[in-house]
């Protein structure tokens, strides 16, 4: 691990409400900060303004308060409390942050920054306009069930005015990604070949999951990435992407084990998983919740209550990649 005061983050998108899979990521994040010397920061990942929602935030917070998980910047504790008085004076939840303060770590805030970000890659000459949905490029590409869409530059060399859509696509070169990550140890992508040329924004102007991420932990400073097997995946475009930003050195990775249902697939709040506000209406406690993630997680031989104090011990009896 890097030397002490490292940082990681907590990055939930505010699309439903908290479950089981939150928790087992939020163990591990801050169960090895707090067992190794590192910071937790809360990022609130709404940068689809589509699918986010002020209740989903406010639940979340209000969750994490419930559960005795801090983060060490970025409570947004300025947040709930205008959510609260506006839910008191009536008006409908939305997902409105200009009307509210405005939070460094609240993607939605800080458009500029992202901005900001693709124009120093177009002033390397590496983005280009995009017109291709994804239907034009699923049929120009076809792919096996399960595999990735990739993109084969259709519109690199069609060379579109600028203002013939909003949507970009950063040039990925055909570099080979290598890392090392804490649990599954080395890993190799080729981004090129996994989903081609990047897209940063869409067609409506929103920014994109892979690229508002990378700016955000290279701005944000963030030496160690703690986040489920499902974005293993993402991880070398991430890399290569942070490099063309300019990012001297990349942060660590960590993929921890996904809670899957009994049929194998992955817990969501679209499949209408329990949320963990529901557990605690049928009167789970924190510790109940947390023991039950972890032992389903793997961190413990078995299902016992876990105390949020006890997190750390989790990860810090033994060397992290003998552990988790
Ligand atoms: N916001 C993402 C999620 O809720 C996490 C992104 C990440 O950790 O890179 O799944």
């Amino acid at each position: 691990m890097p030397t002490a005061g490292w940082r990681t983050r907590f990055a939930p998108a505010p699309t439903g409400f908290l479950h089981l899979g939150h928790l087992v990521n939020a163990i591990f994040v801050w169960g090895i900060a707090r067992a190794f010397g590192g910071r937790v920061l809360l990022r609130v990942e709404d940068h689809d303004g589509t699918r986010c929602r002020t209740e989903y935030e406010a639940a979340l917070l209000a969750d994490l308060e419930w559960l005795g998980l801090h983060p060490d910047e970025g409570s947004l504790a300025s947040y709930a409390a205008r959510h609260a008085s506006d839910q008191h004076s009536g008006e409908p939840p939305r997902h409105s942050p200009r009307h509210s303060p405005p939070h460094p770590l609240r993607q939605s805030d800080n458009p500029d920054r992202y901005a900001a970000a693709l124009a120093v890659l177009s002033e390397r000459q590496l983005v280009y306009p995009c017109i291709c949905t994804r239907r034009d490029i699923a049929a120009l590409a076809p792919r096996t069930p399960g595999e990735e869409l990739r993109y084969p530059g259709t519109c690199r060399a069609r060379a579109l005015p600028p203002d013939s859509t909003l949507a970009r696509r950063v040039m990925l070169d055909d570099s080979v990604e290598h890392f090392d990550d804490l649990r599954l140890g080395p890993q190799s992508q080729q981004p090129s070949q996994q989903c081609g040329d990047v897209l940063s924004r869409d067609r409506h102007g929103g920014w994109t999951y892979q690229f508002a991420v990378t700016v955000d932990d290279f701005q944000q400073h963030v030496d160690v990435v703690i986040r489920g097997e499902d974005l293993l995946a993402s991880t070398g475009r991430q890399l290569q992407l942070a490099r063309l930003l300019g990012r001297p050195s990349p942060p660590l990775f960590l993929h921890h084990p996904l809670l899957v249902r009994d049929d194998g697939t992955k817990l969501s709040k679209a499949n209408n998983d329990t949320s963990l506000r529901e557990r605690r209406a049928g009167g789970a406690t924190p510790a109940d919740l947390f023991g039950e993630a972890a032992y389903l997680a793997g961190l413990t031989a078995r299902r016992r209550p876990v105390a949020v104090d006890e997190l750390p011990a989790l990860f810090s009896d033994r060397l992290l990649s003998d552990r988790v």
